[in-house]
């Protein structure tokens, strides 16, 4: 019997298992659309073997940015029937990367499982030159299927660095080095000589730790981003309001500044029940809750990006529309 972890792999499209035109295509293969059959991503990597039993589940699969909430929640519960049933010890998800890290934060604050649950993708597709979906691919089996990622949350392993779902970011379109965890850092690095490696641990409560179970659930709380500029007149903000939005998360200029045309149209969301969140373009730093945005009964995004701001604003109000619960909830997560 192998001493091998149990790994599943769970393929949800983006770049990894894309296939471009030539070996030098690395940038219109996504409009290309064209893809490995089940089964080749792994067939590509016989040295997975060694790492892991990798076992791949079905799901669909689609560019990041084609991701719907009803995709989260079918993925969350597609996780918890592998672990429910004890299929593995540890689990990857392929993921395109535009929106991986919003993914990554979403499992982070809705897993009820302490297993690994490790997120990665590719800067280039599979049939580049110098693909990086590959060893990325062996590291996150490695990182999944090592007992020392336990309890850590959900996890993204990229270009050999493990990240906390919570706090990474991608900061590049195109460069291998895409994601960082900005003011935060990596976990630790899933090395060179084949060792997983941690150095840090959030202090954030993640997975079993939350206040959020999303099992049962077919939809979440629409919530919509509005990014500030110079002579934004609020219309977008109206606009998310007439749409249907329980909340608004404000992409503000510098510390979390929307202009006044934009603070007038948040004053009249918030009197119709919108729960307004003020965070920043800038991307990194906190925004904090000062005295106006308490008077205005506002929620500050602390150092959460924009979009990461609208998983857990939508997440909060599952829970309640109470403005200084939904900020604890932004100063816990
Ligand atoms: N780099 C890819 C693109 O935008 C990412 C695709 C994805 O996230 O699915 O072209």
């Amino acid at each position: 019997m192998s001493k091998l972890p149990r790994v599943a792999l769970i393929i949800t499209g983006g770049t990894i298992d894309s296939v471009g035109t030539d070996r030098l295509d690395l940038a219109w293969y996504i409009e290309a659309g064209k893809r490995l059959n089940t089964g080749e991503l792994l067939a590509q990597l016989p040295e997975l073997e060694s790492i892991a039993r990798v076992e791949e589940f079905p799901f669909r699969r689609l560019p990041s940015h084609a991701l719907v909430d009803k995709d989260w929640l079918d993925l969350v519960r597609t996780i918890h029937s592998i672990f429910d049933d004890d299929r593995a010890d540890g689990i990857v998800i392929t993921h395109g990367t535009n929106t991986i890290e919003e993914t990554a934060y979403f499992l982070n604050l809705t897993l009820k499982t302490d297993r690994p649950v490790v997120i990665v993708g590719a800067m280039r597709p599979s049939s580049a030159l110098s693909a990086d979906g590959y060893l990325n691919l062996l590291n996150a089996a490695r990182v999944a299927g090592d007992p020392s990622s336990r309890g850590r949350g959900a996890l993204l392993a990229m270009n050999d660095t493990i990240y906390s779902g919570r706090d990474v970011t991608k900061t590049a379109t195109y460069r291998v080095q895409a994601f960082q965890g900005r003011d935060l850092g990596p976990l630790g690095y899933s090395d060179a000589d084949g060792k997983v490696v941690y150095y840090h641990q959030s202090v954030k409560p993640h997975t079993v730790n939350t206040e959020f179970d999303v099992r049962d659930r077919q939809s979440l709380p629409r919530v919509d981003v509005v990014v500030s500029y110079v002579g934004a007149d609020g219309a977008m903000i109206d606009a998310a309001v007439a749409a249907g939005a329980r909340g608004i998360i404000s992409a503000g200029t510098g510390a979390g500044r929307p202009t006044p045309a934009e603070d007038e149209a948040f004053n009249r969301a918030s009197k119709k029940g919108v729960i307004i969140c003020i965070g920043t373009r800038v991307g990194s730093g906190r925004v904090v809750r000062s005295p106006g945005l308490v008077r205005r009964g506002f929620v500050a995004s602390d150092n959460l990006q924009p979009w990461k701001a609208r998983v857990l604003l939508a997440l909060a109000l599952t829970k309640t529309s109470d403005p200084d619960e939904i900020q604890r909830c932004f100063n816990t997560y």
